[in-house]
C-alpha cells in the first residue's frame, strides 16, 4: 500500500477524538482516520467494534474494501499511551498513522505512532474545511 504523506491533524478532529475518548471512558473509543487534503480530518466509527475497559479491537473484516484510511485511533482508560502488543499487531495491518489518546484526555494526553509503533510527531493544524472541502487557513 502506498504511504501517504500527512501534514498534520485538524484541531477540531483532535478535539473530537479527545471528547469521544472522554465520553467513552472507562471503555475504549476506536475509529479509523481519514484525510482531506493531506490533513487528518475525519474519524470513522466502526460498527462491530468491541469495546471493553481492557482492550479495544478493530474488526478489520467489518470494513468496506474500498474504504481508504491512513490509520487508526483509540483511547486508553489509563495514563499510559504506549501501544500494547495487540495495538502493534493492529497498527501493522492498516495505515501508517495510529493515534492513542489516554486519560485524562487533555491536549497533552495523546500520541501518534507509525505502523511499527515508533512515535511520530504530527502537527495540530488550526484549519477548517468548508462545504466545498476547500482548505481554509
Ligand atoms: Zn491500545
Amino acid at each position: 500500500m502506498k504511504i501517504k504523506k500527512i501534514m498534520g491533524i485538524a484541531k477540531d478532529t483532535l478535539n473530537f477524538i479527545l471528547e469521544a475518548s472522554r465520553s467513552t471512558h472507562p471503555n475504549e473509543f476506536v475509529g479509523l482516520l481519514q484525510t482531506e487534503k493531506e490533513v487528518i480530518a475525519n474519524i470513522i466509527l466502526l460498527p462491530g467494534t468491541i469495546s471493553s475497559n481492557t482492550s479495544a479491537v478493530i474488526r478489520l473484516e467489518m470494513l468496506p474494501m474500498d474504504l481508504y484510511s491512513v490509520g487508526s485511533v483509540h483511547s486508553h482508560p489509563t495514563q499510559n499511551k504506549t501501544p500494547s502488543l495487540a495495538d502493534l499487531r493492529m497498527f501493522s495491518k492498516k495505515g501508517d498513522y495510529h493515534i492513542i489518546a489516554c486519560y485524562p484526555y487533555d491536549e497533552q494526553s495523546w500520541a501518534c505512532y507509525d505502523r511499527l509503533g515508533n512515535r511520530r510527531d504530527i502537527k495540530v493544524l488550526n484549519i477548517k474545511f468548508d462545504e466545498n472541502e476547500e482548505l481554509l487557513w
